[in-house]
């Protein structure tokens, strides 16, 4: 068949839209990468008869299940839980569980598609997957939550393994949830494998997992301003989300002496001109984890800054922004708010924060922007160094888990400019990240032959 003859662009996203109806996190997610793919292989048949990106974009399986538990009072409750295993082409599937009431099957279906090129784009041996529940963590008891999680692995377990599938925490799942899950896994196979990541150093986990993600965003920000010969030094930013990725994120840039504006959670933002220094850091990771608190309660503590209701944090004027709570989370105006202010560079920390008009935003003021896909990696590339130590049966230094993060966040940087590169001084790191992390999962899967 002639390269012409090949469905275009437009005519690829009618079919995923018809065949995915009701799933616009999941048709945005693959539209995205379209963009970029439909273009890379105009003039690359092996790719286009082959239906590459057809197959990427239809996961491999999509598991859903009912997830009874019962609460505090002796009610039963009914929730629904999914793994969607996207894409095993380059290593076992691997990606986090989240646990939130927005959870549907669209949006881990988008997170599983992302997690392919992201894992890709690591250099490390690991496939793509998701998973999670529409269970909302929050408000319930400690023995609610685990009961929740043991009913959720009571599921799961059949369809995971060390060498099969191996899940992480993300949203609404941290240590303890992951403790949780591992005991009943464990309790149910009587196995001790690597079958999931974000593990307590005890029971095999790996030094700086929980910091990963918010340090890696922070590394490749420093890769992206180092190509204009800048540094983070003396830098305002203005970070959202308040979790695991926020607050590791914002971490590091005060370590690498920017100044941190904001923080957020779902109820809304605050805003201290004088800087989040680490030791309101530290403050905002004990209230949010352990007191399990809003961050509304922020101004309270440390009078001078302000809470915003229902607000998000990007009209604040900033040089760096660093979206690390969810997806959707900055939109067109938004980014164009973020332009006009003088942001000159966006680290995504969480997955798809910015949506395609945000996107095109950024890219046609050829600003610095890593889309999550790139930036994120931190997290699961460490997890990928933790399922390395497991089957060793060892454990690496603070040391030298820090040196191979900043290695792959370094190497993760260089793969987006061979193919991002477009000259005169502009990376397109969207562009550059799709692309590579494409072609990688595209050549394994055309030595498979047609699996
Ligand atoms: P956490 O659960 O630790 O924190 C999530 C934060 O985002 C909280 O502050 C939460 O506020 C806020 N948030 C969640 N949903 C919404 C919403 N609908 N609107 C506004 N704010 C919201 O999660 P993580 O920090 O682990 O994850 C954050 C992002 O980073 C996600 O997109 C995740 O997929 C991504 N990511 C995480 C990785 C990891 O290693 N943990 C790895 C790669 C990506 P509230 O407290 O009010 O719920």
């Amino acid at each position: 068949m002639a390269v012409t003859d090949h469905v275009d662009l437009n005519g690829f996203m009618e079919g995923v839209k018809k065949r995915n109806p009701h799933q616009p996190e999941f048709v945005q997610a693959v539209q995205e990468v379209a963009e970029d793919i439909f273009e890379f292989i105009e003039d690359k048949e092996e790719y286009h008869s082959a239906q590459i990106l057809r197959r990427i974009a239809e996961p491999d399986r999509v598991v859903s299940f009912r997830v009874c538990w019962e609460d505090d009072n002796g009610n039963i409750r009914v929730q629904r839980g999914w793994r969607v295993q996207n894409n095993n082409a380059i290593g076992p599937y691997k990606g986090g569980i989240r646990f939130h009431p927005s959870v549907t099957e669209s949006v881990l279906k988008f997170l599983a598609f992302e997690q392919t090129f992201k894992n890709a784009l690591t250099g490390l041996p690991m496939g793509g997957g998701k998973g999670g529940s529409n269970f909302n963590p929050k408000g319930k008891s400690v023995r609610e939550i685990m009961r929740f999680c043991q009913s959720f692995m009571t599921e799961l377990y059949r369809h995971i393994g060390a060498d099969v599938d191996v899940p992480a925490g993300d949203i609404g799942v941290g240590g303890r949830e992951i403790g949780y899950m591992f005991g009943q896994y464990k309790r149910i196979t009587n196995h001790f494998t690597g079958v999931l990541t974000g593990k307590g150093l005890e029971w095999g986990g790996s030094l700086i997992r929980t910091e990963a993600t918010g340090y890696g965003a922070v590394y490749f920000l420093e890769n992206m301003l180092a190509t204009k010969g800048d540094t983070l030094e003396g830098k305002t930013a203005v970070i959202s989300g308040s979790g695991n990725v926020a607050t590791h994120a914002a971490e590091k840039i005060v370590q690498l002496g920017g100044k941190v504006l904001t923080l957020s959670d779902s109820g809304g933002f605050i805003h201290d001109p004088d800087g989040i220094d680490q030791e309101k850091i530290d403050w905002v990771k004990t209230h949010k984890t352990h007191r399990r608190g809003r961050i509304e309660e922020y101004v309270d503590a440390f009078p001078g800054a302000t809470f915003h209701a229902g607000k998000t944090p990007w009209g604040v004027p900033c040089d760096v922004a660093l979206p690390c709570a969810t997806q959707n989370e900055l939109l067109g105006e938004d980014a164009k708010t973020l332009v006009a202010n003088g942001c000159r560079a966006v680290s995504e920390g969480a997955n798809m924060p910015t949506d395609l008009d945000g996107v095109h935003t950024f890219k046609h003021h050829k600003i610095l922007y890593a889309p999550g896909k790139a930036s994120n990696a931190g997290g699961v590339a460490v997890s990928g160094l933790e399922m390395s130590q497991n089957s060793a049966r060892r454990s690496w230094s603070e040391e030298e888990l820090q040196q191979m993060l900043k290695d792959i966040m370094a190497g993760i940087h260089q793969r987006c400019l061979t193919y991002g590169d477009q000259g005169g001084g502009y990376i397109d790191y969207v562009k550059g990240a799709n692309i590579a992390g494409f072609k990688k999962v595209a050549d394994a899967m055309l030595a498979f032959g047609v699996v």
